[in-house]
């Protein structure tokens, strides 16, 4: 029995499935991490990974980058936590004003999480409507309004967890992602709060927005007076300095972010226009609030991520090397024959099996999932850390070098020839 096998048993039995978070779990078990360093992490077992989960996406400078590390080492040594306000606060809060087109004013919270029911309630709040639009595939965190998927045959809003109210879900409709029209008809039908969605979908693997459907849906929001929220916590600094609104030209009214603002520690984000972010407590009537809110650690180490990404054109050289790999292990399915697509953008990408191009989350759901198990089994058996669920996105980072991308080529080259040798 290997170590990571041994933490397993006992973890198993003092956590629900032996794991924090329910999407790390795989089998037999999953692998107890001790260490990461750049694009590499090592088990307690000692062995050594190519990283392209990278923590499900806040790790864009690679695990323990020496500036990131430094500047939450410097800001711990002052403390971690204050129940204050803290220049860290406020310079996060400058920096994410200066580079994301909607971020007029923004309020720091502790994961994406809270940052998007506290936006979805922002917005119920200042419209005074309770419907709201989510779309097929689209992941906004484990609250209660964002628990909900739709009932057979219809946008209306059923519970996707046990213990979501079900007068709760019915307030959540579901739209197709690129399909302008499905979202049309429900907000003709009905009086919308808001429309919350991923820009890129990135939680039903990567889907890119069709050409023009995200300003079809700027236009639709605007039109029925709905208040349209980016869902950033992937694409957040990702995408680009400014999101994918900054990639695309199109500015929602409120943004949500996560994961690349915290620098790998617990950080969040919620934004957008004045005259709607004047509605938090204690500025206006909606409550929002976290006793971890705006930490100074957390903000420190975030800052310092989005400082190494913005410069030395680290945005586009990463961009390169990830269209580069996608686009080998696209030539490499192609030639062995093996059916399916490879969707990429900015430093995501995402295999799929079985499809031939997939544009929504119905499609997305349509893959192969035993033969993304048995590729996640290989890659692990060759050195490859895949995040462990199907329809999850491969993160890169800076860490990333010639060196890794050559190894990864030769892992994913190795699993096609193995499937059709
Ligand atoms: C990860 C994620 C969330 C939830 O963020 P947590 O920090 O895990 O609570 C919300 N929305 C999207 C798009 C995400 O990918």
């Amino acid at each position: 029995m290997d170590a990571s096998e041994k933490l397993y048993g006992e973890s198993s039995k003092l956590s629900p499935g032996g794991v924090s978070s329910p999407v790390r779990a795989f089998k037999p078990h999953p692998l107890f991490i001790r260490g990461g360093s750049g694009c590499r992490m090592t088990d307690v077992d000692g062995r050594e990974y190519i990283d392209l989960c990278m923590a499900y996406g806040p790790l864009i400078t690679g695990h323990a980058h020496p500036e990131v590390m430094e500047a939450a080492r410097r800001q711990m040594e002052r403390g971690t936590v204050y129940g204050a306000p803290s220049e860290p606060e406020l310079a996060l809060l400058r920096r994410i004003h200066e580079e994301v087109p909607s971020a007029e004013m923004v309020r720091l919270a502790v994961s994406g999480t809270e940052a998007t029911m506290h936006a979805i309630r922002t917005a119920r709040g200042v419209t005074g409507r309770d419907d709201i639009v989510k779309m097929n595939g689209g992941f906004h965190g484990a609250h209660d309004s964002a628990l909900v998927k739709a009932g057979s045959g219809s946008a209306d809003g059923v519970p996707s967890s046990k213990g979501v109210l079900a007068d709760t879900a019915r307030h959540t409709f579901t739209a197709e992602y690129n399909d302008i029209g499905s979202m049309a008809a429900i907000l003709e039908d009905r009086d919308i709060a808001c429309v919350i969605m991923e820009p890129i979908l990135g939680n039903v693997g990567l889907v890119p927005p069709a050409d023009g459907y995200l300003r079809d849906v700027r236009r639709l929001t605007e039109k029925h007076g709905a208040i349209l929220i980016f869902d950033e916590v992937i694409t957040g600094f990702r995408a680009s300095s400014g999101g994918a609104q900054k990639r695309y030209g199109v500015t929602p009214d409120m943004t949500t972010m996560a994961k690349i603002i915290g620098g790998g520690f617990a950080g969040a984000a919620f934004m957008g226009r004045k005259d709607i972010m004047e509605n938090v407590a204690p500025q206006g009537p909606v409550y929002a609030a976290g006793t971890l809110a705006g930490n100074p650690v957390s903000a420190a180490a975030g800052l310092a991520q989005i400082d190494i990404m913005c410069r030395d054109d680290n945005y586009a050289k990463l961009e390169r090397r990830t269209s580069e790999l996608a686009g080998t292990i696209r030539d490499s399915m192609r030639d062995r024959g093996i059916p399916g697509c490879v969707n990429t953008v900015a430093s995501m990408f995402a295999v799929y099996f079985g499809p031939e191009e997939v544009t929504n989350g119905t499609q997305a759901e349509s893959a192969d999932r035993d033969m993304f198990a048995r590729m996640f089994r290989y890659m692990l058996d060759h050195g490859v850390y895949l995040p462990p669920s199907a329809l999850e996105v491969d993160f890169m980072s800076v860490a990333h070098d010639e060196e890794a991308v050559s190894k990864l080529e030769e892992a994913f080259k190795g699993f096609f020839a193995e499937v059709k040798g």
